[in-house]
């Protein structure tokens, strides 16, 4: 299985600068290799329009940061899943710490969220991860499974991206024992627990009619302070499904070289 590596924009970049980063990634050869990953880009919602239209035809795959959980109506600021769709968005980030932390976002909306993308046809990205304190008292399975329990449809397809909120923009990578041994944690919990895992149907689509990438079917992902010095360890353990990249994602050429570390 092809691995997965997003890149998140976060809140940055005035629109000069997003329509030329993405004009720099869509050029790069490095994106079609057989090598190489499958990447998605996931702007600021404001710029999607500008970098779908530049990577409509590349290899490159958009995604947002955020999604609705409601359809239509009076959401004032609100962006929907439809709306994300007709903007040519594939994938769509929920539960990210920041939102957790600073949208006082919890898991019944990042869940209903997912339940909104999947519905037209996105693939959630549900992000899961415990606080420095939270490990520090050795509690991060706990907390994990917490958030497995309440963000987690039912059924797929999704993606989960374990990132320890510690190891987000600080610098400080999870060690790869501690990343395999939560990636197995989180395999174990969801065999039981949840299906579009691993060995799940793969046709699987969501409501909306369109065909989603089989890449999604269980796939976990790491974030936290991936860069180009160690994304090939982390790439290479079996259970990491891919990256979520916020930093280093806004360097075209570091991104590429984490894009192409996977064997
Ligand atoms: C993120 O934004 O999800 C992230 C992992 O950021 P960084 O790579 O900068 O730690």
């Amino acid at each position: 299985m092809k691995k997965l590596v997003i890149g998140n924009w976060k809140m940055t970049l005035l629109r000069r600068d997003a329509v030329e980063l993405a004009t720099r990634l869509a050029v790069m050869d490095g994106f079609a290799s057989e090598n190489a990953a499958r990447v998605v880009i996931c702007p600021p919602a404001i710029w999607l329009c500008d970098v779908a239209a530049i990577i409509e035809k590349t290899p490159l795959a958009l995604g947002a940061q955020d999604v609705s959980p409601v359809d239509s109506g009076p959401c004032t600021g609100d962006v929907s899943a439809t709306m994300l769709a007709d903007a040519g968005v594939t994938y769509v980030l929920v539960g990210h710490s920041e939102r957790r932390g600073n949208h006082n976002e919890d898991n019944a909306l990042v869940r209903a969220k997912a339940l909104a993308a999947q519905k037209k046809g996105l693939v959630p990205v549900i992000c899961i991860g415990e606080s420095a304190q939270d490990r520090a008292d050795n509690r991060q399975q706990e907390i994990v499974a917490a958030q497995l329990a309440g963000s987690v449809p039912e059924s797929g397809p999704y993606i989960l991206a374990y990132e320890p909120v510690w190891a987000i923009g600080t610098g400080k990578t999870a060690t790869l024992d501690d990343i395999s041994a939560m990636h197995a944690f989180i395999r174990g919990w969801l065999v039981p627990n949840r299906s579009g895992g691993q060995g799940e149907d793969t046709s699987l689509a969501p409501a909306g009619g369109k065909t989603v990438d089989p890449q999604a079917q269980a796939c976990i992902l790491y974030g936290g302070s991936v860069k180009t010095d160690n994304a090939k360890g982390i790439l290479s353990l079996p259970d990491v499904g891919g990256v979520l990249v916020g930093g280093a994602s806004l360097d075209a050429d570091a991104f590429q070289a984490i894009a192409c570390a996977v064997q």
